[in-house]
C-alpha cells in the first residue's frame, strides 16, 4: 500500500516546498496538508498516515501540543513525527525528541537533507515492521508442532506449570488426557511413513474438533497427544476422553487410510489433586502410567490410574 505523509505548517510556501521535495523523490503516494495542529488532528481522524512533518510554532495548536495529542491515541502511535522548526535552540530540539518526534530538522532546510532523512526513517520503519512480523512468526513456530499445528511439548510445559500452580492456589481441578495411537508402527510398516503422517494429522484434527471452544491439545511426540483440561471445563475429563476414543475409532477417513481397519487410541487420564499433588511432572507421569495400563489391558480404551486397570467406559 502506498505511504502517506501529512505536512503541517502555517506557511503555505513551506508546505509546498516540503511536498515538492518529497514528491520529486517519490517517497510517498499520498500527501495531506494542514496549517496547524488542530487541522492536522482533523486530517488524522479521517486518513491513515505514516509520517507527519510538522512545524513547531503554529497558531492555535503548536507542534508540541499536536505531539501530545498523537501520543495519547493508540491508533496513531505508529506514526513517525519529524519536527521541522526555525527554532535552532537545543532546548526545543530536546523537547521535540523527548515528546516523541523521531527526528528534528531545522529551517531553512535543504530539500536534499529532508529527502535523505525521510528515506532513512522510512527504511528504518520498514525494517522494524519486518522484524515485528518475524518475531510473531517465530513465537508461533516455537510453540506449535510442525506436522499437526497443535501445540508442542515446549508450550505444554510452560502452560502446564502455570495451570498447575493456579489450580493448586485456587483449589481447582486439573486433568490430563494422554493418548497414543494403537499399533501405529504397523500402519507405518504397511502403508509407509507418509500415510502415517496423514493419520497423525487427521487424529490431531479430530482432537481439535472434539475440543472446540475449551482447553488445548498438544502433540507430545510421535503418535502421542496430551489434552489439558482445566477447572472451567464444563464436561468431565472421562467424558472428553471417551468422546475422543469413540471419535477416532468411528472415523471413516481414518479406517479408509488404514485399509479398512479402524484406527484406535488408548487413553490415560490423571487429575490433580485426586491422583497426585506432586507437581505437573508427576501429573504427566500419572497420565502416562494410566495410558500404559490402557495399553496393557487391550488398547482402544480409557484408563484412570494404575489401580483401576479394568476401567473401560
Ligand atoms: P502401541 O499400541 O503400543 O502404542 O504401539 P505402537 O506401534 O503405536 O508403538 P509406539 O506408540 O511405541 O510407537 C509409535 C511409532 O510411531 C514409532 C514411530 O515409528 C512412529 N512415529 C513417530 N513419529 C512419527 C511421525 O511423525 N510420523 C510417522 N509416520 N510415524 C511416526
Ligand atoms: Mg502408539
Amino acid at each position: 500500500m502506498g505511504k502517506s505523509v501529512l505536512i503541517v505548517d502555517d506557511s503555505p510556501m513551506l508546505r509546498q516546498k516540503v511536498t515538492e521535495s518529497l514528491r520529486e523523490a517519490q517517497l510517498f503516494e499520498n500527501y495531506f496538508e494542514a496549517n496547524d495542529g488542530f487541522n492536522a488532528i482533523k486530517v488524522l481522524s479521517k486518513e491513515e498516515v505514516d509520517m507527519i512533518i510538522c512545524d513547531v510554532m503554529m497558531p492555535r495548536m503548536d507542534g508540541f501540543k499536536l505531539m501530545e495529542m498523537i501520543s495519547k491515541e493508540k491508533r496513531l502511535e505508529e506514526i513517525m513525527v519529524v519536527m521541522l522548526s526555525a527554532n535552532r535552540g537545543l532546548f526545543d530540539k530536546i523537547k521535540g525528541l523527548e515528546s516523541g518526534a523521531i527526528d528534528y530538522i531545522t529551517k531553512p532546510f535543504h530539500p536534499q537533507e529532508l529527502v535523505v532523512r525521510v528515506r532513512i526513517l522510512l527504511k528504518m520503519k520498514q525494517l522494524q515492521n519486518e522484524l515485528k512480523t518475524k518475531i510473531v512468526e517465530l513465537k508461533r513456530v516455537t510453540i506449535l508442532d510442525d506436522l499437526t499445528g497443535l501445540y508442542n511439548q515446549r508450550y505444554l510445559y510452560d502452560t502446564l506449570k502455570r495451570e498447575y500452580n493456579r489450580s493448586d492456589r485456587f483449589n481447582l481441578k486439573l486433568s490430563l488426557v494422554m493418548l497414543d495411537i494403537d499399533n501405529f508402527k504397523d500402519v507405518n510398516d504397511t502403508y509407509g511413513h507418509q500415510r502415517g503422517d496423514t493419520i497423525i494429522k487427521e487424529v490431531a484434527r479430530l482432537l481439535q474438533v472434539v475440543l472446540r471452544g475449551y482447553d488445548f491439545a498438544v502433540r507430545y511426540g510421535g503418535d502421542e497427544f496430551i489434552i489439558v483440561l482445566s477447572q472451567n471445563t464444563v464436561i468431565g475429563s472421562h467424558i472428553v476422553a471417551e468422546r475422543i476414543r469413540k471419535t477416532v475409532e468411528g472415523s471413516p477417513l481414518l479406517s479408509e487410510l488404514n485399509g479398512g481397519k479402524h484406527i484406535t487410541v488408548s487413553i490415560g487420564v490423571a487429575t490433580f489433586p485426586d491422583d497426585t499433588k506432586g507437581g505437573y511432572e508427576a501429573l504427566i507421569s500419572k497420565a502416562d502410567q494410566a495410558l500404559y495400563s490402557a495399553k496393557r489391558n487391550g488398547r482402544n480404551r480409557v484408563a484412570y490410574n494404575m489401580e483401576d486397570e479394568n476401567s473401560k467406559f
